[in-house]
């Protein structure tokens, strides 16, 4: 699998170039608003071409995937070209600035009949997972509530234009509640309805929220509560789900690491659950390369990241607003 890397970004280097390349992917050509810093980078992380121009890059015609990881405010107008040009996308989150556009492009890549992932990495956590087969067989009964612990410290490498660019998608609404819905949905296999929320700036945001609690309805009656920041640099990151028989409290599974502790406590007592420690983004690139060979679908597909990106756009509404607001899934 022939790939581009639409974006010299942080996450790319940290963990998608090893994921791809551990999938067997071949990473051909990265691009960078600016032609030095692709140069550089492409140099840096072994990539043959840098380009700063993304038709030229398309119109090499030796791609047959790209991976997509600018800034925000850029995902939707790359995404179209690439999939104008035929290529399969695995796009970051969230995946536009509108839950319209995320509509559009990812019916763009259906109608072309390529493969579109989202990459939320947490579905593909070994913790996630043992969680989500537990809920699955039973083990807690009906679920009643769920607790989201996903305040953390940004680390000072990536304190740019997440924290003073409302144009590029900044904020800890895009940034991390679009995970929390998608992590949330996972588990319990349905879509919020409608939310209320207050955020706030806590210490760092300039111009954006770098704070926000939550609390969302579902379908089946379940109640969520989330919390997101920016600024805690001492809160550890959890996922809490209880049922009518048990409850599952898992600490430290917020991450990009294969790590944590979940503990299942119920009539019987409290267990530890064993998880996988495999790598997440690994997994994620293995699934999509899969779809694209015909089999199975990606971890998270586009519809996935309409809806996660549609949950974050009812909170920040709901925030701005102060009002209970529905989720607009922009009709898929
Ligand atoms: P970065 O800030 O690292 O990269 C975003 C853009 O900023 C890059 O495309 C690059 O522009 C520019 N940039 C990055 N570093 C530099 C630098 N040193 N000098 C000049 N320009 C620079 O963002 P992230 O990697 O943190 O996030 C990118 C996307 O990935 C976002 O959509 C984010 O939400 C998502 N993300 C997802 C994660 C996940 O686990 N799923 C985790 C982290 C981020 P150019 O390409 O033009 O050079």
């Amino acid at each position: 699998m022939r790939w581009g890397l639409i974006g010299a970004s942080n996450i790319a280097a940290n963990h998608m170039i090893g994921a791809i390349r551990g999938a067997g992917g071949d990473i051909r050509s990265v691009l960078s608003a600016d032609a030095d810093r692709a140069k550089a980078y492409a140099a840096e992380h072994g990539i043959a071409k840098g380009y700063a121009d993304l038709d030229a890059m398309l119109a090499a015609d030796d791609l047959d995937a790209v991976y997509i990881s600018t800034t925000n405010e850029k995902h939707f107008p790359q995404a179209m070209s690439a999939i104008a040009a035929g290529k399969h996308v695995l796009c970051e989150k969230p995946l536009a600035m509108s839950v319209a556009d995320a509509v559009t492009m990812v019916r763009a890549a259906e109608a072309a009949g390529l493969v579109f992932g989202t990459n939320h990495h947490l579905r593909n956590a070994g913790t996630h997972l043992a969680i989500r087969d537990a809920v699955a067989a039973g083990r807690i009964g009906d679920v009643l509530s769920v607790r989201v612990f996903h305040a953390v410290y940004l680390p000072p490498v990536l304190q740019g234009w997440r924290l003073d660019n409302p144009a590029a998608g900044g904020g800890v609404i895009p940034d991390i509640v679009v995970h929390d819905a998608d992590t949330v949905r996972f588990h319990l296999g349905e879509d919020p309805v409608d939310v209320v929320a207050i955020d706030g700036v806590s210490g760092l945001g300039k111009g954006v929220e770098d704070s926000c609690m939550s609390v969302w309805t579902m379908p089946s009656g379940a109640m969520v509560m989330a919390h997101e920041s920016f600024t805690h640099a001492h809160a550890r990151t959890g996922f809490e789900i209880y049922g009518t028989k048990g409850a599952i409290v898992a600490r430290n599974v917020m991450t990009q690491a294969p790590v944590g502790e979940i503990l299942l406590r119920s009539d019987a007592g409290e267990e530890a659950l064993p998880y996988s420690d495999h790598n997440l983004y690994l997994r994620s690139l293995n699934l999509f390369h899969a779809a694209i060979q015909g089999q199975g679908r990606p971890a998270a597909d586009g519809i996935d990241g309409i809806k996660s990106l549609a949950v974050a756009a009812a909170v920040a509404k709901a925030a701005k607003t102060g009002q209970r607001t529905t989720v607009d899934y922009g009709g898929v």
